[in-house]
């Protein structure tokens, strides 16, 4: 029997599925507890869905699965300590909501689904469990991959929404769909057409998560501007920022400023430099290395402290000196990372040990010197179109090109580059 199946990425092993150990570096007692962690929240949905019913949203479980979902998207987290934790938490959580259906007038007895209803605490009990409800417990290949993918969207979906909430924007009619979505990847009677609407339904309602954290990010620190990044680096000690929560960096520049420490965004976090609100920061220096996949060496040369928001984090190689100057925060995580807590009773994060680490450290080693161009968003885009409009009518602008995801780390992945060189001066890309 395979020790794990995960198919949830691209790097996917011999593009079938991995099933020893992740590509992405996921062992399989992990890439299993995340298989809980996933099955216990269709259990948790199992009672929210009838207890909206009754006119009750719980909105520590809303966050609360969305946190789950988040917490297994690919590169997000790989310490197993936080995952037997979470479905500790998930256990609770149902069974209060199930307490709470009972009270409404409801009848959680109705409800059969195992997710719903199995008892297991202990460790032991966990991995014996995690292995029997994953990916590979649908038979029907076609029904197992229209629930994936739904499954997908729905963790896509809640990046966004933590982010957005993390800002105090949440809606929850996304919440409602969320949950009716993972019950009916639960249920067997359902066809291949209407698993198929559901995935339809996904993507919508991942348009509307996008646009809730669009405005999130809009209103709280103004809409992205055409702006000159520095890619090159100062003479203090500096912290680096990657993954994508700006609730992170806001926090940690206040935290930051006056210290003599500077801050760097790195990769995902590149478009943060483009927001007004950051600009004002003279402590927050511009975006130091390349994309997450060149981390390895980035993280080498910066010789300060690294603080992950979120994804995209790669296993360091065994003789990488930088892993104790790493920090990891929100969903993210990796067994040997410090790991800062989130935030309570509305104040904000502790990033204190953190500025402290940083300001022992050396500056980092100039890799580059410059300026890129970035910023530009919607807004900047539509203050711009009379221009366009002109272009267009001109020939100046032939055609748009819309590209979406992001090169990765195998040579044969360098699509985006690839393609975006080769596009004729006439053409413009997003
Ligand atoms: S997330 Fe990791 S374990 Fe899953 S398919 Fe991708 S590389 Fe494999």
């Amino acid at each position: 029997m395979d020790k794990m199946f995960c198919y949830q990425c691209q790097e996917t092993a011999k593009n079938e599925g991995c099933k020893v150990m992740g590509v992405c570096g996921k062992t399989a007692d992990v890439a299993n507890l995340q298989d809980l962690l996933i099955f216990m929240c269709k259990g948790l949905s199992h009672y929210t869905l009838p207890l909206r019913k009754f006119g009750i949203e719980l909105p520590e479980v809303n966050r609360f699965i969305v946190d789950s979902l988040f917490m297994t998207i690919t590169n997000a987290n790989f310490d197993r300590k936080r995952f037997v934790t979470r479905v500790r938490l998930a256990y609770e959580l149902r069974e209060a909501a199930k307490e709470q259906l009972l009270k409404a007038g409801g009848s959680p007895d109705d409800i059969t689904f195992d997710g719903a209803l199995w008892q297991g605490q202990t460790e032991e009990e966990m991995d014996a469990k995690a292995v029997s409800v994953g990916v590979l417990a649908t038979q029907d290949v076609d029904v197992r991959s229209l629930r994936e993918l739904t499954i997908y969207g729905l963790k896509g979906m809640a990046a966004y929404l933590e982010h957005a909430y993390n800002m105090g924007y949440e809606d929850n009619a996304i919440y409602a769909f969320m949950q009716k979505a993972l019950v009916m990847t639960t249920d067997d009677t359902l066809s291949a057409d209407e698993l198929t609407a559901l995935v339809l339904e996904t993507g919508e309602y991942g348009v509307q998560a996008m646009a809730l954290l669009d405005k999130a990010h809009n209103e709280t620190y103004g809409s992205p501007e055409i702006t000159e990044v520095n890619i090159g680096v100062r003479n203090n000690p500096g912290i680096l920022v990657s993954g994508h929560d700006l609730k992170d960096l806001e926090e940690l520049l206040q935290q930051t400023e006056g210290t003599g420490v500077d801050v760097y965004t790195h990769s995902e976090m590149l478009p943060a430099n483009s927001y007004p609100f950051f600009k004002k920061y003279s402590h927050f220096v511009g975006n130091y290395g390349s994309s997450w996949w060149h981390q390895v060496e980035d993280f080498e040369n910066f010789n300060g402290v690294v603080l992950f928001t979120t994804n995209c984090i790669v296993p360091p190689r065994r003789n990488a000196t930088y892993a104790d100057r790493v920090y990891t925060t929100g969903a993210s995580g990796f067994d040997g990372f410090k790991h800062i807590e989130n935030r309570k009773d509305g104040q904000p994060k502790d990033f204190s040990a953190l500025i402290e680490h940083a300001k022992k450290c050396a500056p980092p080693k100039e890799m580059e010197t410059g300026t890129i161009i970035g910023g530009f968003a919607h807004n900047q885009v539509l203050a711009l179109a009379d221009k366009i409009i002109e272009a267009i009518k001109s020939g100046a602008i032939r055609k748009f090109v819309v590209m979406s995801g992001c090169d990765g780390r195998m040579n044969s992945r360098s699509y985006y580059t690839e393609f975006a060189q080769k596009l004729p001066k006439d053409v413009i890309s997003f």
